[in-house]
């Protein structure tokens, strides 16, 4: 047919939502993807736990793993202080297009920094590529096998400082096991467990949040 999920949440956006109005364009992926067809977006629900750490966390550098269709973004993004950076790596350039064209329509794109390659590649590049020292806050929502090393990664290039939250999504659903085991005995994190459901479903799910204390 030639159209893909993320071009159909597209459309759905171009024809529904407010331009230039970032809480409609969030409004209309939820009510897209709750009606018509699912999508892997971090959701209404446990979007709104996100919404209360960024708020809580007042970050001025954000990393985001795993854009997809730049939902979690967008919400993450109208939240922020004026002169934070809010960096979003994506690997699949057909999703990173059309998240792009997303944050265009939210009129948001001035405050997202999109970069398209794998986070094991991008993330040792960060700190020269895009002169950031440390991020506040990192939001881990890529394939969940990649939640550990990644976030060993993260720690190896010295991208954390003592107060930088991690907030891990679907830790029970699709589930990051060795992830949870991690952060939850590892005496270098504070970790806390907040229970919701897996987007648009009425099916256990959950998000971790982890400070690291340095
Ligand atoms: N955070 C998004 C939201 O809530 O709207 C959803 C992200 S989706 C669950 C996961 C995305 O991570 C997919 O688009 C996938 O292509 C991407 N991804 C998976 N592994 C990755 C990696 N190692 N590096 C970069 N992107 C990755
Ligand atoms: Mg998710």
């Amino acid at each position: 047919t030639g159209t893909t999920r993320p071009l159909r949440i597209l459309q759905h956006v171009q024809r529904s939502a407010k331009q230039g109005d970032a809480l409609s364009v969030i409004t209309a992926i939820d009510s897209y993807c709750s009606k018509v067809e699912w999508a892997m977006n971090v959701g209404d629900k446990k979007g709104e736990i996100l919404d209360t750490v960024v708020l809580e966390t007042r970050p001025r550098y954000v990393l985001e793993l795993g854009t997809y269709c730049g939902y979690s973004t967008l919400r993450i993004a109208r939240l922020l202080p004026p002169g934070a950076r809010l960096i979003t790596i994506e690997m699949n350039p057909h999703y990173a297009q059309v998240a792009k064209e997303i944050f265009q329509y939210a009129g948001l794109d001035a405050q997202v920094e999109l970069l398209v390659g794998s986070s094991t590649v991008l993330i040792p590049q960060l700190k020269k590529k895009l002169d950031i020292e440390k991020f506040d806050l990192v939001f881990i929502d890529h394939w969940k096998v990649s939640y550990l090393p990644d976030t060993k990664l993260l720690e190896e290039c010295g991208l954390l400082k003592a107060g930088s939250v991690l907030l891990a999504d679907n830790v029970i659903c699709p589930g990051a096991p060795d992830y949870l085991k991690y952060i939850r005995n590892c005496p270098r994190y504070r970790s806390q467990y907040f229970p919701a459901q897996l987007e648009y479903l009425q099916v256990e799910d959950g998000v971790e949040k982890s400070v690291f204390l340095g």
